[in-house]
């Protein structure tokens, strides 16, 4: 299958781009079935990650209410913190106590007062 050079238009600047022979080539090895919509200048533009849109998920501060964006998605019935709450909150321990069960006595000390 021979391939030559088409002109196509770029979606995001209007002009037109040359498709190449060989990137069509590429392209049909590759089986993408779609033709390219940008030209090499505004490809670059998008894969340098200029116009990135992060994900954020616009949630209220379960500490003090102000309204806040997160880089995640909240989960349902979890706090979420604003950046500044979440700065004051403690350093929780990564590491539960190891004897916590001896802390709380199993049997009451004062049996056997009658
Ligand atoms: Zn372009
Ligand atoms: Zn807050």
């Amino acid at each position: 299958m021979a391939f030559t050079d088409r002109i196509l238009t770029c979606v995001d600047c209007g002009e037109d781009f040359v498709f190449t022979a060989g990137e069509q080539l590429f392209f049909h090895d590759k089986q993408f079935m779609n033709d390219p919509k940008r030209c090499k200048a505004c490809k670059a533009k998008r894969s340098s990650g200029g116009s990135r849109v992060r994900a954020e998920t616009r949630t209220t501060c379960s500490e003090c209410g102000e309204e806040t964006t997160v880089p995640f998605k909240p989960t349902q019935g979890r706090p979420v913190l604003c950046r500044s709450c979440f700065q004051k909150q403690p350093a929780k321990p990564v590491t539960e106590p190891a004897a916590a069960e001896t802390h709380e006595p199993a049997e009451p000390v004062s049996a056997g007062t009658n």
